[in-house]
């Protein structure tokens, strides 16, 4: 009796110790049950078992998110993360903070994917995943109406160096307002603005604390369409960026699907959407 029990003991122990092995020498084991939030298989079941998907976002970057006149957040972003839950078979709940936070929130679980107009870059590849991308996108100048700021790339980068940049913390547009050589800027000695919003940064521009904001080019043209004539955006593209969407990393089966939906609306779909919502 004794021998058995110690012998199932055993069995057991060593069937634990198997598992652990696997799960710290491979992230992404498919069958692995050790780490439930990270597992291949895990992310979507969760999800399924919730019966609710939620995004992360900042509902202040028209069109791809914007505040509608109900609450309700909206825009291209919403929509496609609409299409990620149907095909799930699940509600989409959407979560507003300040785009700065998402990333860092998205690591602590407290959504299943942000979605917010988010360009891939390096330093966030390493903490978070990216789905295949959906929107080209470029930072943008915007000026005053009677600014006579203009030129290519560098001539760009020469006259705001030394300006009041107003930008979107934590955005692509604020590390190139700060000089930042990864996304191509040779911007120096800015004196950078950051604010919570694209809307306070126009604000700030209208009223002369900014001679300029860099921020992404759909949410450039939105702005200048919402400040009747006051400001505009000049012509000069100043990077080229990709958008896509971030789930936590080690989620393939998640990621698999978001990338069926992405495939699905890259393009004519997505080129609709943004013009649906540039017009809302
Ligand atoms: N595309 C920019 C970035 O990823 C800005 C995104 C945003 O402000 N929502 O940094």
């Amino acid at each position: 009796m004794k021998k058995k029990f110690a012998l199932a003991l055993a069995a057991i122990m060593m069937t634990g110790t198997l598992a652990a092995c696997g799960s710290t020498n491979t992230n992404d084991n498919a069958g692995s049950t050790a780490d439930n939030t990270t597992s291949g298989t895990s992310a979507v079941e969760a999800i399924k078992e919730k019966g609710e998907i939620v995004m992360l976002t900042n509902a202040a970057f028209p069109p791809f998110e914007y505040l509608a006149d109900d609450g309700s957040v909206q825009g291209v972003d919403a929509d496609i993360a609409q299409a990620v839950a149907d095909k799930l078979g699940v509600e989409l709940k959407i979560v507003d903070m300040d785009f700065d936070s998402i990333v860092n929130s998205l690591k602590a679980g407290k959504g299943d994917f942000a979605a917010a107009g988010m360009t891939i870059t390096e330093e966030r590849l390493k903490q978070v995943d990216f789905s295949d991308e959906y929107v080209t996108s470029s930072q943008m100048v915007v000026v005053r109406a009677d600014s006579d700021l203009e030129g290519d790339k560098d001539a760009l980068d020469t006259a705001l160096s030394g300006k009041n940049i107003a930008v979107q913390a934590g955005t692509t547009g604020d590390w190139y307002a700060g000089g930042d050589e990864t996304t191509g800027s040779t911007i120096e000695k800015a004196n950078v603005l950051q604010y919570k919003s694209a809307t306070e940064a126009a604000l700030h521009l209208a009223n002369g604390k900014a001679d300029a904001i860099i921020i992404d080019q759909k949410p450039a043209e939105a702005i200048v369409a919402a400040n009747d004539g006051k400001l505009k955006v000049l012509d000069t593209k100043l990077t080229d960026e990709q958008y896509a969407f971030a789930v936590q990393k080690n989620q393939e089966d998640l990621l698999a699907v978001i990338n069926e939906v992405v495939a699905e609306y890259k393009g004519d779909k997505v080129d609709e959407l943004i013009t649906k919502h540039m017009g809302a």
